[in-house]
């Protein structure tokens, strides 16, 4: 999913994520400076087995442990490699380069988005981000059983999500493919639900809409909303 760096501070900058747990430098630089600096794995903001009985220990700690630990190792070997392919000046690898970046990239950051807006304790949803749901889709039953359909037919592996659109400022729904396909440029993710089978299999084996019938008592929508309003805030 591309975000331009200013969206992306705006969406991460002061939630529970943290920036550094991102592989930026400290907040008190982040507007003047690039890191350079590999990224790296999140901690999960809470107990493996905390969204139990929803998804178990096992599925949280593989799927944060294994998974998503790939994909930010993926997403440094790809910059290692561009990086090498400039100071070489060949850039014969380039293609698969630029897929790997944005692939690997994409599934750190969904990720990252994906673990923090789930927790034990969910509300529904309240303030700003309420009014734009009921505003846009009617209600948050239409938003969420259109969220729950476009995520149970996601073809092969991808995602669900609620974005922010900011060039027309509207909410979407959005069906991504693989973890950087079928997405509006600049597009701000919410709420992101996985709907690869390394996400649930373990635990509802192909039954997918098992799955996202049952991820909506976790949902954390205190995050999603403090998304939107950083989304919106400019
Ligand atoms: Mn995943």
């Amino acid at each position: 999913m591309m975000l331009f760096r200013s969206e992306w501070l705006k969406l991460v900058g002061a939630s529970t994520v943290g920036s550094l747990a991102l592989g930026f430098a400290p907040p008190s630089q982040a507007a003047v400076a690039l890191s350079a600096e590999p990224y790296t794995l999140p901690e999960l903001p809470y107990k493996p087995n905390a969204l139990e009985p929803v998804l178990s220990a096992e599925i949280v700690s593989l799927h944060h442990d294994k998974h998503h630990a790939a994909y930010v190792k993926g997403l440094n070997a790809a910059l290692a490699g561009l990086e090498e392919a400039r100071k070489k000046s060949d850039f014969s690898g380039v293609q698969a380069l630029s897929r790997a970046l944005a692939f690997h990239g994409s599934g750190h950051i969904l990720h990252t988005l994906y673990f923090a807006n789930l927790s034990p304790k969910s509300k529904p949803p309240s303030g700003a981000l309420l009014d734009a749901i009921n505003g846009q889709f009617g209600s948050v039953e239409a938003l969420t059983a259109q969220l729950t359909e476009a995520t149970n037919s996601v073809a092969g592996s991808g995602w669900g999500a609620l974005v922010y659109e900011p060039l027309g400022r509207r909410l979407l729904v959005m069906q991504v493919e693989k973890h950087e396909n079928q997405v509006m440029c600049g597009a701000v993710p919410l709420l992101v639900i996985d709907a690869w089978e390394h996400a649930y299999y373990l635990q509802y084996q192909n039954r997918r809409p098992d799955y996202t019938k049952a991820i909506w008592s976790i949902v954390n929508w205190d995050e999603a909303g403090r998304r939107f309003e950083k989304a919106t805030a400019a």
